[in-house]
């Protein structure tokens, strides 16, 4: 099989189409590192991934590093992390080891950031896209919550525990494919760490602006709404009313708030409430 060239979602499907016909037990919770130690053995008997073990990695999530032979591969993931985050953090890992080994040929260390899901540098956002492809499958992800579907925090936790992965990645997941305007809000203390808004929601203007830019939307939509901000300040702030500041002037979130406004109601322009 010559698997040169493919792209992220091709070897998420390849081994979800094989997970599917084996058909394991505990289908949606597979020992992420064995697959990646046995497929490897198999596809590129040159340079497999041969160990996957914790390590300490002093604040990094996770790596990919080669032998000093450059034949064989290991993946290792920090101390601490909890089941759901470890499996993502293997399967980030495993997806550098698919698209960007031979880039990388020194091996690739992903910081939390990196493996949260909200990166902007392209290597780490196609590690992560692979990660959740591969834990948490489109075609069954769209049974458990329909694109229409207005879940709460239960149905979208009992996703995470059937991927066995984060609520906060289930929610990524979902955000990412939802046809609902709504924005997952992540605060500390009252205020808005991150935030992250589906496509809908950024479409319609909703959505909040942390020290990493305008979250949550395909690069299409990023650029566009980076010419509306670009506009005059009066178009500026009759697209952009949900936008509020920066996180170098906080916008003081109650906590109680958000916690109800997590999901944002598909009518009116409600992500403007979120914080404001
Ligand atoms: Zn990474």
């Amino acid at each position: 099989m010559n698997s040169e060239g493919w792209g992220l979602q091709r070897w998420a499907n390849h081994f979800n189409q094989m997970l599917n016909l084996a058909n394991p037990p505990n289908r949606y919770r597979f020992d992420v590192g064995r697959l990646a130690m046995e497929t490897t053995a198999q596809m590129f008997p040159g340079d497999p991934i041969v160990k996957v073990e914790e390590e300490d990695l002093e604040g990094f999530a996770g790596a990919l590093v080669p032998a000093e032979s450059r034949t064989r591969w290991g993946i290792a993931y920090g101390k601490g992390q909890s089941p759901g985050r470890r499996r993502f953090t293997i399967a980030h890992e495993f997806g550098h080891f698919l698209l960007h080994r031979k880039k990388y040929p020194n091996g690739i260390h992903s910081s939390e950031a990196d493996v949260d899901g909200r990166t902007k540098i392209e290597v780490e956002r196609e590690a992560n896209e692979f990660a959740s492809w591969l834990l948490m499958p489109l075609d069954d992800f769209r049974k458990q919550i329909a694109p229409r579907d207005k879940p709460d925090f239960d149905a979208i936790g009992n996703c995470a525990t059937r991927y066995e992965v984060s609520l906060v990645a289930a929610v990524l997941r979902w955000l990412r494919y939802t046809e609902r305007r709504a924005v997952f809000v992540n605060s500390i203390d009252g205020y808005v760490n991150w935030a992250w808004s589906s496509d809908a929601a950024f479409k319609s203007g909703n959505f909040i602006r942390t020290s990493r830019g305008p979250c949550g939307a395909s690069s299409r939509i990023r650029r566009r709404a980076a010419a509306v901000h670009a506009g005059s300040p009066e178009r500026r702030r009759s697209r952009c009313r949900s936008v509020v500041q920066s996180t170098r002037q906080r916008a003081f979130v109650p906590e109680r708030e958000v916690r109800h406004r997590l999901h944002v109601a598909p009518s009116g322009r409600c992500g403007a409430k979120i914080v404001v």
